[in-house]
Parts: structure tokens; sequence; C-alpha cells
């Protein structure tokens, strides 16, 4: 509509007297010097945010009209002894060295101008200098900052930062349309509506620390005073500053200590305190509250006064009102927190918890009961607890419940039903809960999965059982073919005894290979298996594992198919010879009779892979994961004929691994297996 823009551009024209447009060098220069003068300096950044999208879609020519058009409507706005300058390529600031409170009024109050009567979107930031140490590019980048928040919030106010973080808009006193009754009345409606203001900024939904920012402007507001800080006692009863805002002049050192005392006094006396003898003037209100029988103090609200003040009840009685509603949003700030806490440990804990009303109804749960048991949310919500057992255990669960009632608190060991059917081994207790009064109003569960633990108890009694066993035949053997020699002393035929003395040598190194097994897993667990590597050449190794199976009684045929490129490794021989021998002997012991032990190689990159495939009864899917745990034998009838301390894979993994190699098998049953393992074939 042409009539409207023309009316836009008659809405800006620059004041005669406006101040020159500075280019960004120089007012920067300007800004750091009013910074070291000390003077208060505050910078109002506009921001004209779309300008990166119009230099990209309409070229530059037209950028740079969008952004004179900004800098005519901000310098038509501001006066003389405020400076202009340009800084970036899309934003126009002013530099002001009046009060930060002065600076955010003449920011919004330009801010609005610009958005009413321009087309240009801006947002707007303002950035106080106090606390800062970086000097004029610190100020631009906290004023950035808050422009952007700004526009991130819509850009309809300015926002504005200090070192200390975001301060808010001044608050304009409300005013009463002119009353008969006087100005007490008056006074009387401004304080109950800054009150209220006071607690929807406190209890509104945002983070606390924001809350307190607002909340402490407008407690000077309420108190006509230049400073608040509000303390907070940690759970020691020490005070700790949680917010301090307004006037610079008292965050002084002199000013500090001052503030410190006064806290202090406060705290000690339990009242409101007005100091004395103190430069500045000072009111402190202890944030008390009453836990049990006892009057306790959450903190302390202190007002500072640029000179000492004489007391007064008319604002004594305005702080215990501010006190009480800090102190309330604290309470519920820390009650809050206090929830999230236990949420994020229950919800985190590795233990499934599951909370029913005394109906046994499941009212509660974390995820950890999902992953346990299967079942989704849908599943769980307000259906009975003994969903979760299966259908024989109903019976016990009640009187697991019975005995939490009785005695506050049960422990039970038993099994989970799954939602897919399977069923998973549990240990918890249930305990009772009560309100405060100490009615039970429901039952806390809280288990675990034992599954692991279950498999390790029966590992254990495994493991005596064959190592008795395993021991306990060499044993046997020798202790009779030993009793015989000596019972027949010289009536034994010579070549008797020498055959009887070769089985008792053939058990004692049965024994000797045993105590060895299980010496060389306990260092391996320790670490303390150190290779000595060199070139080792696997033709070798191979003549020797003929020559040790020669005997066996498998009479199986071994078979080296090993390539010319993966002839040798670089490994300690004896362990080599340790892994190959018990992967041989396995092979034998599982091959059918005459059965073909293959050993192979082939390079693999850095490493040379070999094989031992033999055609025995293979492994099954579920063992194979097992497979080389130590201990871990397979639970079918040929293993359990087949002598073994399931201790063999374990110090092959061991061994394979120090060298920085892997081992792994393939194997379908009745098809035979192949174990595979890498080793470096070169230093
Ligand atoms: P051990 O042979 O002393 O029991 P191992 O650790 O060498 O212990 O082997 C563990 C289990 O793996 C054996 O009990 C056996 O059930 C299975 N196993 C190992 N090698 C083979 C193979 N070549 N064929 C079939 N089963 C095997």
């Amino acid at each position: 509509m042409p009539a409207k823009k023309g009316a836009r551009r008659k809405a800006a024209p620059p004041r005669p007297n406006s101040p020159a447009l500075l280019q960004e060098g120089a007012f920067l220069a300007l800004i750091d010097s009013s910074i070291k003068s000390r003077k208060e300096t505050n910078l109002i950044v506009f921001h004209s945010v779309r300008l990166e999208e119009i230099r990209l879609s309409r070229g530059e020519a037209m950028a740079v009209q969008v952004l004179e058009r900004l800098v005519e409507f901000v310098s038509a706005q501001v006066r003389p002894q405020e400076r202009l300058g340009r800084l970036g390529s899309d934003q126009v600031a002013v530099l002001m060295t009046s009060p930060l409170a002065t600076a955010q009024e003449a920011a919004q109050r330009i801010h609005q101008a610009v958005r009413e009567t321009s087309r240009v979107p801006v947002s707007t930031g303002v950035a106080g200098s106090v606390g800062l140490d970086d000097g004029a590019r610190g100020l631009w980048k906290l004023a950035r900052q808050a422009a952007a928040e700004a526009w991130a919030e819509g850009a309809r106010t300015v926002r504005t930062r200090t070192k200390a973080g975001p301060v808010p808009l001044p608050i304009r006193m409300p005013r009463l349309p002119a009353s008969p009754a006087g100005s007490s009345i008056e006074a009387r409606y401004q304080r109950l509506v800054l009150l209220n203001r006071m607690s929807l900024e406190l209890f509104a939904d945002r983070p606390f620390p924001d809350a307190l920012v607002a909340a402490s402007n407008v407690v000077l507001a309420l108190m006509g005073s230049p400073y608040a800080a509000v303390y907070f006692c940690d759970d020691f009863g020490s005070p700790h500053a949680a917010q301090r805002h307004g006037d610079p002049l008292f965050l002084e050192p002199e000013a500090q200590s001052e503030e410190a005392l006064v806290v202090a006094q406060a705290l000690l006396e339990r009242r409101i305190v007005t100091a004395q003898g103190t430069r500045l003037g000072w009111l402190a209100a202890p944030l008390s509250s009453i836990k049990g029988k006892d009057l306790t103090e959450d903190g302390v609200l202190v007002v500072g006064y640029p000179e000492s003040r004489a007391p007064s009840s008319e604002k004594d009685q305005t702080m215990l009102e501010i006190s009480r509603l800090l102190r309330n949003a604290r309470l519920i700030q820390r009650n809050l927190q206090q929830q999230r806490v236990l949420a994020a440990v229950t919800e985190q804990s590795a233990d499934a918890i599951i909370v029913t009303d005394l109906a046994s109804r499941i009212l509660m749960w974390n995820t950890s009961v999902e992953r346990l048991t299967g079942y989704t949310k849908e599943d769980l919500l307000s259906r009975q607890a003994d969903l979760l057992a299966p259908a024989g255990n109903r019976e016990e669960q009640h009187h697991l419940e019975d005995a939490a009632r009785a005695s506050g608190s049960a422990h039970f060991e038993s099994v989970s039903r799954r939602k897919d059917g399977g069923l998973v081994p549990i240990e918890g207790h249930c305990t009772l809960l009560k309100d405060d009064s100490g009615t039970p109003w429901g039952m806390v569960r809280v288990f675990r999965d034992i599954t692991k633990r279950k498999e390790l108890d029966r590992m254990k009694s495994e493991f005596v059982s064959l190592v008795s066993h395993e021991l306990r035949t060499p044993l046997t053997a020798i202790q009779g073919f030993a009793e015989t020699i000596l019972d027949f002393g010289d009536g034994l035929e010579a070549d008797k005894r020498t055959h009887f003395i070769s089985i008792i040598l053939e058990e004692a190194k049965r024994l000797g290979r045993l105590v060895t097994n299980f010496l060389d897993v306990s260092k391996l667990e320790a670490g303390a298996m150190h290779p000595k590597p060199r070139q080792v050449e696997l033709s070798a190794l191979c003549k020797r594992l003929v020559l040790l199976f020669k005997e066996h009684p498998s009479l199986a045929v071994f078979e080296e198919k090993l390539s010319p490129q993966a002839s040798s490794v670089w490994a300690d021989e004896d362990q080599v010879y340790r892994v190959l021998v018990n992967l041989c002997g396995n092979s034998l012991k599982y091959t059918p009779p005459k059965g073909t032990v293959t050993i192979s190689s082939k390079p693999d990159g850095e490493f040379v892979e070999i094989c031992v495939a033999d055609q025995g009864p293979g492994i099954a899917e579920e063992n194979r994961t097992h497979i080389f745990e130590k201990f871990f034998r397979v639970a079918d009838t040929v293993s359990r004929k087949t002598p073994g301390t399931g201790l063999g894979l374990a110090i092959c993994k061991g061994i394979v691994e120090a060298h920085g190699g892997r081992i792994w098998l393939e194997s379908a049953p009745g098809r035979g297996t192949r174990f595979y393992f890498t080793l470096p074939a070169h230093p």
C-alpha cells in the first residue's frame, strides 16, 4: 500500500542534530576508551537479522540499502550525546554512558519505534560493561548474544546481558488513577501489584536462576532500593549468594564485606536487621521455614541503599512478605530438584523397580523392568503384579507380599516370566511403603536378573566334580599300579613290571599336564604370560605334532596344507605349539576313527591365518559363544564320555590374544569343526 509506505518514510527523517555514524574501528576505539575511563558503558546493538538472506537472494546493493534504512531509523531516535556506530555487516549500535536501566529503556523505545515504522526486521540486545575485562569486543559480543536471545524469543522486546548474566528490563511503576484517598492507598496498591508480579515471576515455568533474576528486579521496585541480593543456605547452613542485582557500586569489596556482615547478623538473630554504623544502608531478612518442630534458616534477602537508614516498620513488613515468597519458591524448587534426582536415579537404576498399591496393582516402574520382562508401558500400567510371575509361582508371590506386610520387608529369590514366555531367575526384596502418618499405601519390589550368577553357580559345581574326577582317575591308576608292584615284589614278571611302571609314568604326566593347565589359566588371567616371539616355521611345528600324536588311539591322519606365503609366524614357539596341541588334541578326540585332521595356513594382511579342521560331530550354535570360556564343556554325550577340563580352548584364546591375534570357529553339527586363529607374520 503506497500511502502507508509514504507514511513510514515520513516517520523517520534523520534529526538535524543526530550524531554522525562512526565506522567499526573508530567506534570500537571509542567504546574502549569509555570503558577505560570507568564511565558506565552500555552498548545497544540493533541487528538487522534478515540482511544475510537479502544479500544472498537480492544482492549486495539491496542489502546496503536495507542497512542504510535501519541506520536512518535508529539515528532518528538517538540523542546527540549518544554515539552511533556500525558494527559488522549487519548491525547498527549505540554507545551510552548513562546507567544500564536508562540504556535499556532507550533500547526498548528505539526498538519499538523501528518495529512500528520500518519493515526492517530487527532484534535488539543491550550489554553493560560491569565486571567485563575484555574491552569493546567483549561488550559487543555480549550485546550480540543478547540480540540473538531476543530474536529467539520473537524480538518483541530487547534482551540485556552483563558479564554476570541476563538483566531484565527495568520495571515501570504501575500508576493508579488519581484517588481522593491520597498516596497511601496508591502505595499499598502498588505494593500488592508488585508482590503479585513477583510471585508470578518466581513461580513461572522456567529455570530457577532466571526466575530469581526477574524477581530481584521486582524487589528493587518494591523496596525502592538500587541493589538487592538473595542468599540460600547449603545443607550445612552456610549462606551462598544466588543472585546479586542492581547498582555495581554494591559489588565493590568494601560493600561486599558490609553485606556479608549483615547476612551473618540476620541468620544469627533470626529477624529482620538494619545495619548500624556501615557506610551504605542495609536491610536483611532471614528466609525461615519450620522443619518438624524447629525453625530453620533457608537463606537471607538483603537490600542495599546508598546511605545508612533508620529502621522502618513499613519496609520491614514488605521485606517479610518478599522473604516469604522467596522461601516458598526455594522450597518448591528444592523439592522439584529432589524429585528430579530421585526420578533419574530410579529410572537409571540397573535394578528393576516396580511400585504397586496394596491391591498389587502396578503404579510405577523403571525401564529396567521393561528390559528384563519385555513388557511395555501399555502392558504394565494398572495390571496385577503377578502378571510377571509364572502361573505356578503366584502362590509364592502372595506369601511374599504377606511377609512384607508383616515385617516391612521380605527378601526373595524366584523366577520372573517374560512377555515372550521365557523365564528369568531373579532376586530382590519387597518393601512396604508407608505415608508420613505410618499408614501403608503400597509396595516396592526391587529385583535383578541373576541368570549370570546362576550360571556361575552351575559352572562352579560342575568344575568341582570335573576336577575331582580328572584328578582322581590318574591318582587311582598310579596308586593301584604302585601297590601291585609293591605287593608282588620280585614275584612280578619283568615285562609286566615295566608295563605297570610306564602306566604310572603316563598317568603322572597326565596329572602334570592338568596342573600346568590350571597354572597357565591363572597366569593368563593375571596377564603374566609374556610371549618371547621369534620367527617360527609352521612346518616344523606340524612335524612335532605328527610325532606327538603318532600313537593316538584314533589313528587319524594329519594333512598339512600350508601356504608358501604363510609358512612362518612371529610368535613364541612353545606357546604356538601349545595352541596347536590343544586344537589338534581336541580334533583327534572328536574325529571318528581314521578320520582326517587338516592343518592349513594362508596370509591375512600383516597376519597369518591358521586353521585346524576335523570331521567330528561339530559344535552346536548355542555352545559356540561359550566355547572359549574356562571350564566350559559341551553337555552332550560325546563330550561327557571324553575326558577334559574345559581349559584347553581358554588357554588357546589367552595365548593367541597375548600375541595380538584372534581366535574363532566355524562348525555345523555333524559336519566337523574348523578352529581358526591369527598370529603376526613378522615382527
Ligand atoms: P576339554 O577338551 O579339556 O574339555 P576344551 O576347552 O579344549 O576343553 O574344549 C571345550 C569343549 O569344547 C570340549 O569339552 C568339547 O565339548 C568342545 N570341543 C572342543 N573342540 C571340539 C571339536 N574339535 N569338536 C567338537 N567339540 C569340541
